[in-house]
């Protein structure tokens, strides 16, 4: 049996660090630009050529933050990184559209039709074709990864493409920079460009070659699969190699059946279970797609790919009272932490609202009511259709349930939230209305999306603050 991480000891950057490191870096250019001794032009085309460096390093700056290197954003969690990596990635683009207009608007304002002319003319220049090539793959890169729910491609291909097509297109952009940019094709920049390219190309192996190949080694296997109710699947997996997994209960894991290989037959799945069952994790599944659909047939033995673990939600010592929300499969993480403090003797005081559609949904009762013997925990029980009182009560979830979970003094309570999008936006909504603090409540997302509750809100705002302090360096670079 391994011992798990410390708490409090998660991997990562912290996010104020994260975010003054990554300004930083994407400025670096601008810096680089003025130390190159090209004298500046006017202020609106140094205000273009500005842009057009910033777009560039945050290209680059995109592939570490794929989600996958835990040693930078392990802290922040997956949906922040994701969050931020969608926002940047709006940002970047709108920087490059405006790129090549900067270089075109003096001469709108006096001229309107000698800048359409000039525009046209750059747009079909052959010297920037690899600028334009570039612009339409960043386009085409950005609107797959925006509706990438709505098209109908199976998530293996988007995944491959999305790579590929993020490889071709700081392909082209480094020749772009490096053959016509005003300060890019020698000096400083040139070997700053050649330097960063190369760091997001080992990163992009590594995420698609070499840790696939990694997540082999650990010798991961299915130790059995078994019903847990309708399209929902219990699945412990065993290793017989447990060097380097170490893991905090809530944390999740990159997996991949046998035959297919990763990397882009991987799926997320949180950890069920705690760190004390190891060399077993044990899994829920729903089942919600081409993967998932076939995981009830899983034979005994059948080998896995295991990446991990990941992930920042995990259950802090803070708080005198930890109030837990379960949508669904979103009970995985948090029975993983309640079993965890089991095994740690934690002595707070729990709550768990655990809500599904019927209480057929409601998986994994018998472990919960061990737990009660085990902990301080109370639960409740809601089920959309057929609520059967007092064992369940009428969902879905509504704020006078949070409000009776959540008891008297808010402000001691640090809550975590795994569920449905809609439930975990309500829910953390009513949390925050209740007066809980907004660092006191965690929560973690099953997919990529973004999520439209008040803390959501927040995270979206902060990125675009950085975003705005990058047009500020763009702005005091073109005055200077
Ligand atoms: C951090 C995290 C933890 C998760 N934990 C669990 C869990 O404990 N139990 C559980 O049942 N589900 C969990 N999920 C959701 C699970 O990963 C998806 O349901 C699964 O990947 C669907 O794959 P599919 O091929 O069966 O369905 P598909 O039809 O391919 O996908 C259905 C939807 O799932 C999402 N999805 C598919 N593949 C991925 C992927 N590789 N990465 C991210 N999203 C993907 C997409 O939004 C897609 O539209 C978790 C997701 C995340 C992000």
């Amino acid at each position: 049996m391994r011992s798990a991480r410390r708490k409090g000891s998660a991997p990562g950057v912290h996010g104020g660090v994260l975010a003054a490191g990554f300004i930083a870096l994407a400025l670096v250019p601008l810096l680089a630009a003025r130390l190159s001794g090209v004298e500046a032009i006017a202020p609106l085309h140094e205000f273009a050529t500005a842009l057009g460096l910033i777009a560039f390093a945050l290209i680059l700056l995109q592939f570490l933050s794929s989600g996958r290197y835990e040693n930078l954003s392990g802290r922040i969690g997956l949906d922040r990184t994701m969050g931020f990596h969608r926002i940047a990635a709006y940002g970047l683009l709108l920087f490059a559209l405006l790129h090549p207009l900067g270089y075109v608007a003096s001469t709108f304002a006096s001229d309107p039709s000698a800048a359409w002319t000039r525009l046209t003319g750059m747009l079909a220049s052959p010297r920037l074709r690899s600028g334009v090539v570039a612009l339409g793959a960043l386009f085409l890169l950005v609107a797959l990864g925006a509706l990438r729910e709505r098209i109908a491609w199976r998530y293996e291909v988007w995944r491959a493409s999305h790579g590929l097509m993020a490889g071709a297109v700081a392909l082209t952009v480094l020749h772009h920079a490096l053959t016509v940019g005003t300060y890019s094709p020698e000096g400083l920049l040139y070997y700053f460009w050649i330097a960063a390219a190369a760091v997001a190309a080992v990163a992009l192996l590594n995420v698609y070659a070499v840790r696939p190949w990694r997540m082999w080694r650990s010798r991961w296997q299915v130790e059995s699969v078994a019903p847990l109710g309708p399209r929902t699947w219990g699945m412990t997996l065993i290793s017989k190699n447990l060097d380097h997994f170490d893991f905090r209960a809530g944390q999740f894991i990159w997996l991949t059946l046998a035959p297919n290989s990763p990397p882009f037959h991987d799926h997320p799945f949180s950890i069920a279970s705690a760190p004390a069952e190891l060399p077993r994790l044990r899994l829920i599944i729903r089942e919600a797609g081409d993967c998932t659909d076939g995981f009830g047939e899983t034979e005994p033995g059948t080998r896995v790919a295991v990446d991990g673990p990941h992930g920042s939600f995990v259950l802090d010592g803070t708080g005198k009272r930890v109030i837990m929300l379960a949508g669904g499969v979103g009970i995985a993480p948090l029975l993983g932490m309640l079993e965890e403090a089991a095994s740690e003797g934690d002595g707070r005081s729990f709550q768990l609202l655990y809500a599904a559609r019927s209480p057929q949904e409601i998986t994994c009762i018998a472990r919960v009511s061990a737990l009660q013997s085990q902990l301080n925990l109370s639960v409740r029980y809601l089920v959309d259709t057929d609520a059967r009182l007092p064992a369940f009560l009428q969902g879905p979830v509504r704020p006078e349930h949070v409000k009776e979970a959540l008891g008297p003094s808010p402000r001691d309570a640090i809550a975590y939230v795994c569920g449905p999008p809609l439930m975990m936006e309500s829910a953390t909504d009513t949390l925050l209305e209740l007066g809980v603090p907004a660092n006191a409540i965690h929560y973690e997302r099953f997919d990529f999306g973004a999520g439209k509750g008040r803390l959501d809100r927040h995270r979206r705002r902060q990125a675009i603050a950085i975003l705005l302090v990058l047009v500020l360096g763009a702005v005091l670079f073109s005055l200077s």
